[in-house]
């Protein structure tokens, strides 16, 4: 969001040559866009909003796809799109066009640029990731015993019909991108979108997070086909995945544990599978004992995989997730009474197999080999 005389609304720009022919040829490239929004009754709290929304924008053009949310989208567009004469400045009016027409309210002019050399993309990255700092953040005093209302997320049932995300203050959506106050404000703007409040009703148990309100607004949101939810739990009616989740954490049952891997991460993992196969796994809108998508950020919640014995049942993670969330787990394993845990969960340049991945667990006495049976 900008200074509304910043916007010059509708103007689309594309910047860096280097990936242009490759474009016409087919291939990969990078992509960088950046969307500027002005309007009178536009609010910072509406941008994270907004901005996941351009998901579901995007998807509505024939034969261009894209997953994911924040700095891991991918996309794709077809042979066919471009024979067809879509190009990526399609991109821009797709955006410029559908964001002001889903919030005529809110937004009066809308301006796209799209950049297309690596430099220039990861300077923007640099940006971004610290307001994605900020927004998780905004949320992390609050508990989920303090609200009466979670909200729901229906945006991803446009590829996962029956998958539902439940958005509590100590659990965001799959994808990362939405937390609690996103979603309120989120119904704020759109209280007919596909964020709605979800009346708690009664706990019926605060361990797994199981809420008779919660099961009832599932089920119906899921056209019945998802009877029951535990929000704390991998085991018990765990959380449907779209698709778009930023992590897969995955029961390793050997290791009495669990693993979990980035989007991004190609390498193999204790499962025997590398990302992209869990992924298959996980997705469509079925639960999946023993597997779940999560928002990386959830890793760092009171509640993360409370039933099955929180934290300390982490026995390997890729590194890149250990590094980016470094001091919540350091504080989060002291918390749990294993303040080196970190120290003990393994990750890719220790092992990416059970049975190595077992002995290192016994090397250094990891607690969940003396926890109760995961399965
Ligand atoms: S992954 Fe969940 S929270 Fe994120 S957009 Fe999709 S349904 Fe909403
Ligand atoms: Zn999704």
């Amino acid at each position: 969001m900008i200074d509304i005389e910043k916007v010059q609304d509708g103007k689309i720009t594309i910047i860096g040559e280097k990936n242009k022919e490759m474009i016409e040829k087919g291939g990969q490239i990078p992509l960088g866009i950046v969307v500027e929004v002005a309007g009178r009754k536009m609010e910072k709290d509406f941008e994270p909003v907004v901005e996941r929304k351009f998901h579901d924008f995007i998807n509505e053009a024939q034969g261009v796809w894209q997953m994911g949310q924040r700095d891991i989208i991918w996309g794709r567009i077809s042979k066919t799109a471009h024979s067809e004469g879509f190009r990526l400045h399609h991109l821009g009016t797709i955006l410029t066009t559908l964001t002001k027409n889903h919030y005529p309210a809110l937004i009066d002019r809308v301006q796209v640029t799209i950049y297309l050399d690596e430099e220039d993309i990861l300077k923007h990255q640099e940006e971004a990731r610290k307001i994605f700092i900020e927004r998780n953040e905004r949320v992390s005093n609050m508990t989920d015993e303090s609200v009466d209302i979670f909200y729901s997320c229906t945006l991803c049932q446009s590829f996962a019909p029956t998958h539902v995300c439940v958005i509590s203050p100590e659990r965001l959506g799959l994808c990362g991108a939405y937390n609690w106050l996103d979603t309120k404000a989120s119904y704020e703007i759109d209280p007919t979108g596909p964020n709605q409040p979800i009346q708690k009703g009664e706990t019926y148990d605060a361990i797994k997070g199981k809420w008779r309100g919660v099961d009832e607004f599932i089920g119906k949101a899921s056209a019945g086909k998802v009877e029951s939810f535990s929000a704390y739990s991998i085991m018990d009616n765990p959380m449907t995945s779209c698709g778009c989740f930023e992590c897969i954490i995955a029961v390793v049952p050997e290791a009495n544990g669990v693993m979990i891997v980035h989007r991004g991460f190609n390498g193999m993992t204790p499962t025997g599978m590398k990302f992209s196969t869990m992924a298959g796994t996980v997705g469509g809108g079925v639960q999946t004992p023993g597997f779940m998508g999560v928002g990386r950020y959830f890793l760092t919640s009171k509640k993360f995989l409370l039933a099955d014995g929180g934290l300390k049942r982490v026995v390997w993670m890729t590194k890149e997730l250990k590094n980016a969330f470094k001091e919540q787990l350091a504080k989060r394993g002291a918390e749990e009474g294993v303040p080196d845990l970190l120290d003990k969960i393994a990750d890719e340049d220790i092992c990416t197999e059970s049975d190595k991945l077992l002995e290192h667990l016994q090397k250094v006495g990891h607690p969940a080999l003396e926890m109760a049976a995961i399965l």
